[in-house]
């Protein structure tokens, strides 16, 4: 990893105007800045600098302390949770133990195996129906992963990861995130991400079509498509030539043909946490509307 930067944060937890209707959290955790992971598709891989937020914990605490809600919380939103300084500095770990113990609802976000450091606690939490792991996957396949993906765990470490949590008793599912137009979002490679879960147990997917919210970001974008795959590039920029999403009939061809995949296998589209709220349609961008906190 680059030199990493100390940075003093003001706020611990970044507030969203109104619950996240995908992911269900009022607010979001994410200790550090830049990440490692080098996927294409994310603005934290861009960062000229990676950092840790050292004070984040003593706010974090102040925070919560000072709400009379209950908050829920999500860890990772934006910043890959447990990157590598996660093994040095602990603003995790540390984060999970304020949070646990004012019993406030919780998701985690990940790639990284390093989660199960933490497995423990997240087994107790887990079993007070307040806690939800997420693995991001955006294609099984190795390959294409190592394009998209280059600094992370393959798919199938994924998988593994998603078991070894299930095997704890840990509610955990997997965000399919983000489908790529042209790139990911055929029907073979979906079914296979689906059937995957479907194997491992997995409580929910949580799909998310690729959202180009942040303009530096589009244009990396652009560029890394000319040199990878130009043959979709041109269908890519009509899509996102408008909006930072594809219009609406690609969002609902997307959602239909999911519909048709999980037919059979009838895993949960959303992240019951608390029974009763989570009507909510798949295929929103996870990072739409996410404060990104940097
Ligand atoms: S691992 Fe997560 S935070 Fe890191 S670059 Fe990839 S998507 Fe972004």
């Amino acid at each position: 990893m680059d030199t990493l930067h100390y940075l003093q944060s003001r706020k611990a937890l970044a507030r969203l105007q109104a619950q996240h209707p995908l992911l269900k959290i009022d607010c979001c955790y994410n200790p550090y800045v830049g990440c490692a992971g080098g996927c294409v598709y994310c603005p934290s891989s861009r960062l000229s600098k990676t950092g840790v937020r050292t004070n984040m914990l003593h706010l974090l605490s102040r925070e919560l302390d000072a709400t009379t809600h209950k908050l829920h919380i999500g860890i990772g939103t934006s910043c890959e949770p447990y990157c590598g300084a996660e093994k040095k500095f602990n603003l995790t770990r540390h984060a999970l133990d304020i949070i646990m113990k004012r019993r406030m609802p919780l998701q985690i976000f990940t790639k990284s195996e390093l989660v199960l450091r933490d497995i423990s606690m997240l087994r107790d939490y887990s079993q007070s129906g307040l806690l939800a792991v997420s693995i991001s996957i955006c294609t099984m396949d190795k390959k294409l992963s190592q394009t998209l993906e280059p600094g992370t765990p393959d798919p199938q470490s994924r998988i593994d990861l998603l078991v070894a949590l299930k095997r704890q008793g840990i509610f955990a599912g997997v965000v399919l995130s983000p489908i790529i137009p042209a790139i990911t979002d055929s029907r073979e490679q979906m079914k296979e991400v689906v059937e995957r879960v479907k194997k491992a147990e997995g409580d929910y997917i949580l799909p998310a079509i690729l959202c180009m919210a942040h303009p530096a970001m589009k244009s990396f974008f652009m560029n890394f498509l000319h040199l990878h795959f130009p043959k979709v590039e041109h269908r890519l920029f009509a899509l996102y030539e408008r909006n930072i999403m594809p219009p609406e009939p690609y969002i609902r061809r997307i959602n239909d043909l999911l519909a048709e995949i999980n037919s059979a296998m009838a895993i949960p589209m959303h992240i019951p946490l608390e029974p009763g709220i989570c009507s909510i349609s798949p295929c929103i961008d996870i990072r739409h509307e996410l404060p990104l906190n940097m």
